[in-house]
């Protein structure tokens, strides 16, 4: 035992503010007897301590052992100081430091205790829908400025009553100082509204909302980072009308359920699975459909996976609370029209959903940034997010290193942007396709929002290379007005950035990109997309390629596999007999043009994508003529793959490029010799792994580099990532592939801010 009396300064840098740091540093010196004071500065808390030697060493190890649930600590730096004999440890008040800045929690799902306390008659919150404490509830969409204080956030307009103030006030209490603290006697309310007049509140609000779902009516809900639209799941002939109203054809519906063992009739749900379902994002989950699940094929047409997710706010909870008769999941799908971004504000979602939705089921909580559910799925036991949105964003990513500030603005399909800031990359939450003036709208009121919450200044721009794109269009004019310097990044080479920079490889190293997407705009002028690539975040080379085909129609062929099959096959030099599936998809004087408007080029740009090479292939298998959504050819032709095929199709290469013919060839063979096409499919998966391993062969002998780096959307594709991953690494190789970045578009922003930051000394 030690026990000489010292003193200790400690500096804790991550999330800390906001989470309920202070009041846990303040029991923790209780607890061990020592006396001094905690308070936030720009990056994070400061603690002075005063007590017995044996108290300091207890303290750190509680600290690193056990923080609060929603901290995260980056870093704890500490240094001896003189003993000072003082009377008790305080809790001193924040303070606005100009230009400085604090990471800021994404809003959280309601935790166990603030769920007990809902359901406990005798708690004064008992079925209150807005209960939170400063382990769980709104944060970031509820913040207009920093420091995140009541007054800066929606909640301003709500005066505490003398209970919930005494709470506020208590370090000792759950809710010390949880900005979005409230009760039934002065906190936000619910409303129904029907037809612009309100027909329900409070818990009549609920009731009714449950009553029109019950009746197969939709309604609008107000949750947290947005609207909703909810129908009954297990009613096809609401989900059928949902899905009319809100013209979103096939694309799959997000379902919410009570519990676990509800989700449980439905998919198969793995450990991993069930932990990341309950983890404090509650993320939207994409779990595997067991053979019986009774849910109507229109809730997720021709998918093999469903994504669901477990009630995040006490308000989903009291709406789907178990009751006979009640249906036991709902659709729980963004609130807006295709396309648009997601309804948050109470006037637009009136107006805007008012054709789709029967009811309203709002509240009086005004939503300052508008922010969607994250979509995971679980790969190799890890948390792989395809959409970053709630409960992620906007939790700064660690780089390895200290970065300029930098603006990145990402790419034109779920665009999100990317600002730095000290050895943190922001990566903003789900913006959307930026091909309408609202999303634009959305683009950049986020982004100055997020200059303002963390104090950045940008001293250079990122951007597509895609002239053409919104977001490089804002870049352009933003370097112009601001003299800024503007960095232009090939859009997979932005791709490899973003999984060398999630893994925290350094700025210089070089690894081999498998850079598989849909499109994105060459250096050549041509579309690309079949990418392999040789390069770190400073520079890259393109070593191999798909070989070029033409694209009649450029990007609008995407909605026609069968066009794109027919091109493919006149590129090739494959007839297109009669009995082929694309070649039946169109009348003769319809070939006729396509023929010549192939052959001379007539807005045909060159394309080298794999992802349009899974829709020609998609199309010739018979799995799909026409798609309503980017990707629905390629995911239903990989739900088909054969696990137990094993030969594959050849992809010979040719210098730099892969070469297609025989693909081709031997797809169309198989077709006419009425090969099942989970066969054809498992071939063509297979060809691409077996290629993988060959390029990545070829350049390690020639440049001798072992790292591999998977990105791009195609990598969505988890059966392609579970065959090439370990054939790669059983061969040497050291693959990364993204986990916590999305493989997708939605990725893209923070490559180009790496690529800007390797490129700004220099
Ligand atoms: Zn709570
Ligand atoms: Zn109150
Ligand atoms: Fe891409």
């Amino acid at each position: 035992m030690n026990n000489s009396h010292s003193g200790l300064k400690v500096s804790v840098t991550g999330v800390v503010q906001g989470v309920g740091f202070r009041p846990f540093v303040f029991s923790l010196a209780a607890k061990h007897h020592l006396t001094g004071s905690v308070w936030n500065t720009s990056l994070g808390v400061e603690i002075e301590l005063f007590g017995s030697q044996t108290g300091l060493e207890a303290f750190l190890n509680d600290l690193r052992a056990s923080p609060p649930p929603l901290s995260r600590i980056d870093q704890i730096r500490t240094e001896n100081m003189a003993f000072q004999s003082l009377d008790a440890f305080i809790i001193q008040s924040s303070q606005a430091v100009e230009g400085q800045f604090s990471p800021i929690s994404p809003d959280m799902s309601i935790c166990p205790e603030c769920r007990r306390e809902m359901f406990d008659p005798s708690d004064r919150r008992y079925r209150y829908p807005f209960i939170n404490c400063t382990h769980c509830g709104p944060r970031f969409t509820i913040v207009k400025d920093i420091p995140y204080d009541r007054p800066l956030t929606t909640m301003a307009e709500f005066e505490m009553c003398p209970a919930c103030r005494a709470e506020y006030e208590d370090p000792l209490n759950r809710r010390f100082h949880a900005q979005p603290v409230a009760c039934p006697d002065c906190g936000p309310r619910t409303t129904f509204v029907v037809n612009g007049q309100i027909v329900g509140k409070f818990e009549g609000a609920i009731s009714t909302a449950r009553r029109f779902l019950q009746d197969g009516k939709i309604v609008a809900i107000k949750g947290l980072g947005g609207f909703h639209l909810a129908c009954d799941a297990t009613n096809s002939s609401a989900v059928e009308e949902l899905r009319k109203r809100k013209k979103r054809s096939d694309r799959p519906f997000a379902l919410m359920s009570f519990d676990l063992e509800t989700i449980r009739k439905h998919c198969f749900v793995s450990n991993a699975e069930e932990d990341l379902l309950n983890s404090p994002q509650h993320p939207i989950v994409l779990l595997t459909k067991c053979q019986n699940a009774l849910l109507p094929e229109a809730v997720a047409p021709t998918q093999n996976h469903l994504g669901f997710m477990l009630p995040y706010t006490p308000l989903h909870l009291l709406l789907l609370e178990p009751e006979e008769d009640f249906p036991d999941t709902l659709v729980m799908t963004s609130g807006n029209l295709s396309d648009e971004p997601i309804a948050y504000d109470d006037r637009d979602a009136l107006q805007r959903l008012a054709g789709i939705a029967d009811g309203f089921l709002m509240h009086n909580r005004e939503i300052h940034m508008r922010v969607d559910d994250s979509v995971t799925r679980v790969i190799d036991g890890q948390n792989t997010l395809i959409r970053r949105s709630r409960g992620y964003a906007p939790d700064g990513l660690v780089m390895n290193r200290e970065l300029p500030e930098i603006l990145a603005c990402g790419a034109e399909l779920k665009n999100t942007f990317c600002l730095s800031r000290s050895n943190y990359a922001f990566l903003s939450h789900h913006i959307g396709d930026l091909e309408n003036y609202e999303t634009l709208r959305s683009f950049e009121s986020g982004i100055d929002h997020f200059q303002c919450l963390f104090r950045v200044q940008p001293c250079m721009i990122a951007a597509d290379l895609h002239p053409d794109y919104l977001a490089t269009r804002y870049a352009v004019q933003r370097a112009q007005s601001e003299n800024l310097p503007l960095f232009q990044v090939q859009h997979h080479h932005a791709h490899l950035a973003a999984c060398l920079a999630e893994h925290q490889r350094p700025a210089d190293e070089s690894a081999i990109g498998l850079i598989f997407d849909g499109t994105g705009f060459g250096t050549d002028g041509n579309i690309w997309g079949g990418e392999i690539l040789l390069g770190s975040c400073q520079s890259f080379e393109r070593i191999f390629h798909l070989e070029e085909m033409p694209l009649p129609g450029g990007d609008s062929a995407i909605r026609n596999p069968s066009k794109i099959a027919l091109s493919y096959l006149l590129e090739t030099g494959i007839a297109w007999q009669a009995g082929l599936l694309p070649v039946r998809a169109y009348a003769p004087e319809q070939l006729a043009l396509l023929e010549t408007q192939i052959k001379k080029r007539i807005n045909t740009p060159l394309t080298t994508s794999m992802g349009r090479l899974f829709d020609a292939v998609a199309s010739l298998a018979g799995v799909r003529q026409e798609v309503n959504y980017e990707g629905q050819a390629a995911i239903e032709l990989e739900n088909l793959c054969a696990p137990e095929e094993e030969t594959a199709y050849e992809l010979p290469i040719a210098d730099s490029r892969i070469l297609l013919q025989p693909l081709i060839q031997a797809v169309v063979a198989d077709v006419q010799n009425q090969v099942p096409v989970n066969r054809i499919s498992a071939r063509f998966h297979n060809a691409i792994v077996q290629m993988c391993l060959q390029v990545c062969n070829q350049i390690r002998t020639e440049r001798g580099v072992q790292l591999v780096a998977l990105s791009g959307g195609v990598w969505q594709n988890s059966t392609l990532i579970r065959k090439t991953k370990p054939l790669l690494e059983s061969n040497g190789f050291s693959v990364l592939v993204h986990h916590q970045v999305p493989t997708n578009d939605g990725g893209i922003a923070l490559g180009q801010l790496m690529v800007a930051a390797a490129n700004f000394n220099q």
